[in-house]
């Protein structure tokens, strides 16, 4: 079993190469924020409890973030997975310590940790200019990976592709704060553990997907 986390800033690219990773090798994407939207898009308690703090990029509760892997952990560990990437989470050093506590209690660890690097620039240019299929959940950019046909999602063919809540500017703006006073510190705690991985994320979707599997070669190979 391998098991991951993807760490970095809002915009890195998270999402992103963490799915591609899970296509590829079967693993399980764990993403706290798409656990949450999906808690927002079923209009449930939890939902209505979380929408303004995400739409402000604020960080929900380290309780309701816990509670919802640990669900999600105990649903797929029934099924005998090859192993976990955990996108979005921990985002501070009380949640790395519950998913530390939590893996040990399920007999699992934590393998490594990708920290993905990218300036900040690039990361407001690519936030504000994300795109999102309303029925496949497919990623685009309005200048880096425009769709074939304007407004029309490649994979699935549906004709919404729709701008998240929290990513206009002045949200965008908060997330970074948010990330450098609360979850940066995280790269010291896992370094100190030595399973930090550092990937240079600022470069295109290819190459960053190439560093990316390198990076992670000698875990791959256990799969
Ligand atoms: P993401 O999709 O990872 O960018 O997350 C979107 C938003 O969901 C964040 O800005 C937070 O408001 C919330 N969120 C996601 N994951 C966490 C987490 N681990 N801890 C606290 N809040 C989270």
């Amino acid at each position: 079993m391998v098991n991951l986390v993807f760490l970095g800033p809002p915009g890195a690219g998270k999402g992103t190469l963490s799915e591609g990773l899970c296509f590829q090798e079967k693993l399980v994407h764990l993403s706290t924020g798409d656990l949450l939207r999906a808690e927002l898009k079923k209009g449930s308690p939890l939902g209505s409890q979380v929408q303004s703090i995400m739409q402000s990029g604020g960080l929900v509760s380290d309780e309701i973030v816990a509670t919802l892997v640990e669900q999600r952990l105990a649903e797929a560990v029934k099924e005998a997975v090859p192993g976990f990437v955990f996108d979005g989470f921990p985002r501070t050093i009380r949640q790395a310590d519950l998913l530390g506590s939590t893996l040990a209690k399920l007999g699992m660890k934590l393998d490594a940790v990708v920290l993905l690097e990218v300036h900040e620039e690039v990361l407001i240019l690519r936030l504000t200019g994300r795109r999102i299929c309303r029925k496949c959940n497919k990623i685009f950019h309005l200048a880096y990976s425009p769709p074939k046909v304007d407004g029309v999602c490649d994979t699935c063919g549906h004709d919404e592709l729709y701008q998240r809540a929290d990513d206009n500017e002045e949200s965008v703006r908060e997330r970074l704060k948010v990330y450098a006073a609360e979850t940066k510190p995280l790269v010291a705690y896992y370094e100190a553990k030595g399973v930090l991985l550092r990937i240079d994320a600022s470069r295109d979707k290819a190459t960053n997907v190439r560093n990316l599997r390198e990076a992670l070669s000698p875990f791959l190979v256990k799969l």
